[in-house]
């Protein structure tokens, strides 16, 4: 029986079912853009935490401006982030630039462009960083207003309560012993007025987020005095859970505020920052693909689809399959199969996932969760295959943003 799961706003199906695709386009993601203005305007009901969105999650154009429409400033990571923000006429004072690889000519065009708040991520991005607004103060006569975060990777050592579940070493940010070798006040050209720390990913606990926040704040307030700072901005990040394997586990966002009004006034700041990508995006979209092959290998039943980790990386690299159902109705008792994608290797697998018994070569799969980390956090190389369409659903409507591409518009 094919039953309504929460991930599928259903008053898309008959969009999806009456679409017609054009010549290349073999598989296709959609976002519901009335369905993500209204969830963004629920997580702006507050004025405890400022919300960043996480560009990196999803930089399609029509994402970015549903996004600026309700309020939302921009976390980019990388000059081509930057530039599609800006290109949708976002100005660039309200854009913020985390990332571990800037390099001096990377800060150099940001200042330029009149990007006004970096997260550094190591020393030589703090040196370099002040030497770019130095020259630039000196030689436009003027004193930009330049904030600045300082990333701090914590460890908890072996033995202790570990609430990273992990000290695995990552580049983001910088121990609290490398930061103390800094003194705020020998960075005069800059205003270095908070920290961010953001080492979680996908936590579907409010009570262990929390547990989490509340443990970083007595290290992080005391790097601040340590090191001459007036503590004014925490920025914790972002790592809000998806429900992907359908666990039943999903955050409250009113729990969430709550707790981060107690981590403020704990901290003592002025402003509490969060840089949000999946919670954001990632409900407001789907990945639309049909079957090409159906058998029966020891067992197992198998469906071989149009397109796979070409178009859709993420259930490779995480070992988490986003949910799926057939786009037709159907009353046929669901049975699990394996779902493959067309790359010659074993990796492309979206799942192991449970579906209609009486599906046919020809049906078309729709998957959930897929508004983050889709399209631009493929491989859609390999193999030569298609590029996938891109659809958004306004007012009701499906229209194109990107049309899909065979490979030869790609190939050299
Ligand atoms: C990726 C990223 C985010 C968003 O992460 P989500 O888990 O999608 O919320 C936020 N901040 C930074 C610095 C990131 O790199």
């Amino acid at each position: 029986m094919t039953t309504t799961p929460d991930w599928l706003d259903k008053s898309i199906l008959p969009l999806l079912a009456a679409h017609d695709s054009p010549e290349h386009e073999q598989a296709y993601f959609v976002y519901q853009l009335d369905a993500l203005k209204a969830h963004l305007a629920k997580l702006q009901q507050q004025d405890v935490v400022k919300l960043w969105f996480a560009v990196k999650a999803n930089p399609l154009s029509k994402i970015i401006q549903t996004l600026d429409s309700e309020g939302f400033d921009f976390d980019v990571a990388s000059s081509g982030e930057l530039s599609q923000v800006l290109a949708q006429g976002v100005p660039a004072n309200r854009v913020l630039n985390t990332g571990p690889a800037k390099s001096k000519a990377q800060l150099t065009d940001f200042v330029n462009q009149g990007v006004q708040t970096f997260v550094v991520e190591s020393l030589n991005q703090l040196i370099w960083l002040h030497e770019v607004v130095q020259d630039y103060n000196r030689s436009h006569n003027t004193a930009l207003p330049i904030k600045v975060l300082l990333r701090v990777q914590l460890q908890w050592q072996e033995g202790e309560k570990n609430p990273l579940g992990g000290n695995s070493l990552t580049p983001f940010g910088l121990s609290v012993e490398q930061w103390q070798s800094v003194q705020v006040k020998d960075f005069p050209a800059l205003d270095i007025c908070g920290l961010h720390i953001f080492q979680w990913g996908n936590m579907l606990s409010n009570e262990k987020m929390f547990s989490l926040w509340s443990q970083m704040v007595p290290p992080l307030v005391a790097l601040a005095n340590d090191i001459g700072m007036s503590l004014k901005v925490l920025d914790l990040g972002g790592g809000l859970g998806i429900d992907y394997l359908g666990e039943g586990k999903t955050l409250s966002w009113q729990q969430i505020v709550d707790d981060l009004a107690k981590i403020k006034s704990e901290a003592g700041v002025e402003e509490l920052w969060l840089e949000l990508g999946r919670f954001a995006v990632a409900e407001c979209g789907y990945y639309v693909v049909p079957v090409v092959d159906r058998k029966v290998n020891y067992q197992q039943e198998q469906l071989v689809l149009a397109a796979g980790i070409n178009h859709l990386l993420r259930p490779a690299i995480t070992d988490q399959p986003f949910p799926v159902q057939l786009l037709r109705q159907s009353s046929a008792e669901l049975e699990h199969f394996d779902l493959h994608g067309p790359l010659c290797t074993s990796m492309d697998k979206l799942g192991h996932l449970a579906l209609p018994q009486d599906v046919v070569v020809g049906d078309q799969l729709v998957f959930g969760y897929c508004g983050a980390y889709g399209f631009t956090e493929s491989m859609p190389f390999f193999l030569c295959h298609q590029l996938a369409a891109e659809y958004v659903i306004e007012n009701e409507q499906l229209s194109v943003v990107r049309v899909a591409q065979s490979a030869t518009s790609y190939l050299a």
